[in-house]
């Protein structure tokens, strides 16, 4: 007789699949039985520290009481309702709080149950803005190289062509333009020819391109690369010289995460179209929204057409609860203050890392810390190896990176930067020992 917990852990192998993975994978996954704070509990009653907030969404860390009260709350009154020809309070609440807190102009709200759909409906917005107004000529996007945009069809068709999933689709996806990714990193003094792959795609192919997307500031999982605030105005400026489009993609960046409350605003621009998820619910629940001008909307809706989009569970009430709670706490607490002192933390911990001949490069920015090594990292290796140390890291390629729940405490932090130290070293050692075998 297999015991109760590896026949668990077996049947999740043979039957369920995971994100990116092999069905049946060689190793068993990291069971979880519930998590508190910063940490997560695992089967054995170790306790880590989770430096994923899992995948950018748990800002106040697990548990929390106050999410936790209005999740039960709106449970006693609905936890849903269809959005069709229907309306309720959360839903209300959560608009006015994003359109009072986002962008001037962006004053309509599409609500959607996942980041991806957020980003379909964010290319739907924009081809029928045009299509609307007669123009249906404009009917590719302009993207960059090392974006992540997700994984529905349209949001992967504006994903790093390389690294993208885009040759799993090969003949299927919808072919759109890409641009360079931005070479100019954060800090970095400014020079116009960081700009001008993107400038002479946009010169050339304007008359065909609904729209440009981009990730502002920081491109998350398709390289965390953090790049200079005067890339995203000049993408700004040619978009508005262009007549094109402007679409911003905050769905890893919102909500605190940089050091501003949106990425978009080190550089002091307006998107015409912003999509927001993951940190939205404080990752209680999934919620995302598609945020939008009159103007869009207007031109959407031009010759009588309508947005055609309409999920079962838009604006789920329990969800739009939720996030109302989340923001009020986010918006309440010293967020701005605690981030800088996360950022401050990072750089002089991580840095550290820039002594073992493995490292690459280290960027930190806001709540995010990032480790390049020279070469792809072993999961095998050092998932078993964070866990020893005591926290979750989940390297991807060559990218060791975290982005910790706010609420961490500075020992802790200390914690899991020692830890990515320790590992990161490690697997220098392996690596070259597996090179002299
Ligand atoms: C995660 C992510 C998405 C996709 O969101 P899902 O909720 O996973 O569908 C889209 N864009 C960016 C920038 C993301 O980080």
């Amino acid at each position: 007789m297999v015991s109760p917990e590896l026949y668990r852990l077996e049947y999740d192998r043979e039957h369920i699949l995971h994100p990116y993975a092999p069905s049946n994978p060689p190793s068993n996954m990291t069971f979880v039985k519930s998590a508190k704070g910063v940490y997560l509990e695992l089967e054995n009653g170790q306790k880590i520290i989770d430096a994923m907030s899992s995948w950018w969404s748990v800002i106040h860390g697990y548990n929390v009481e106050s999410l936790n009260t209005a999740a039960v709350e709106q449970l006693t009154k609905m936890s849903h309702v269809m959005f069709g020809g229907i309306t309720h309070e959360p839903a209300i609440k959560l608009a006015q709080k994003l359109i009072e807190i986002t962008d001037k102009h962006l004053e309509r709200v599409f609500f959607s149950d996942s980041g991806s759909v957020a980003v379909e409906v964010a290319l739907k917005m924009a081809f029928q803005y045009w299509n609307s107004q007669g123009n249906s000529q404009k009917n590719k996007i302009l993207a960059f190289s090392k974006g992540y945009h997700g994984d529905t069809f349209g949001a992967m068709s504006v994903c790093d062509p390389i690294t993208g999933m885009h040759s799993a689709f090969e003949g299927i996806l919808h072919k759109n333009i890409f641009a360079d990714s931005p070479g100019c990193p954060y800090g970095a003094k400014w020079d116009e020819k960081y700009i001008s792959d993107f400038a002479s795609k946009l010169e050339q192919n304007h008359k065909e391109i609904a729209a440009v997307i981009i990730e502002p500031i920081v491109q998350g999982a398709g390289g965390m690369n953090i790049y200079s605030p005067s890339f995203l105005k000049s993408v700004r400026a040619l978009c508005n010289k262009y007549d094109v489009l402007l679409i911003l993609d905050e769905i890893a960046t919102g909500f605190g995460r940089t050091g501003k409350l949106f990425a978009y605003e080190y550089a002091n621009i307006s998107p015409d179209i912003l999509c927001v998820g993951k940190a939205l619910t404080g990752g209680y629940m999934s919620l995302a929204a598609t945020l939008t001008s009159k103007k869009v909307m207007q031109g959407v809706e031009a010759n009588g057409n309508v947005l055609m989009h309409g999920p079962t569970f838009m604006a789920n009430p329990l969800a739009c609860a939720v996030a109302n709670a989340s923001l009020e706490l986010l918006l309440n607490s010293p967020w701005k203050e605690k981030i800088q002192n996360i950022q401050t933390q990072l750089n002089e911990e991580l840095t550290k890392c820039e002594a073992l001949t493995i490292v690459k490069a280290v960027r930190t920015l806001g709540a995010i810390g990032v480790v390049e090594l020279h070469e792809e990292v072993d999961l095998d290796f050092m998932t078993p190896a964070f866990i020893k140390e005591g926290v979750w890291v989940r390297p991807f390629l060559n990218l060791v990176y975290i982005m910790p729940p706010f609420v961490i405490t500075k020992e802790e932090l200390t914690h899991l930067t020692s830890a990515i130290f320790t590992v990161v070293k490690a697997y220098e050692c392996y690596k070259a020992n597996e090179k002299k075998v």
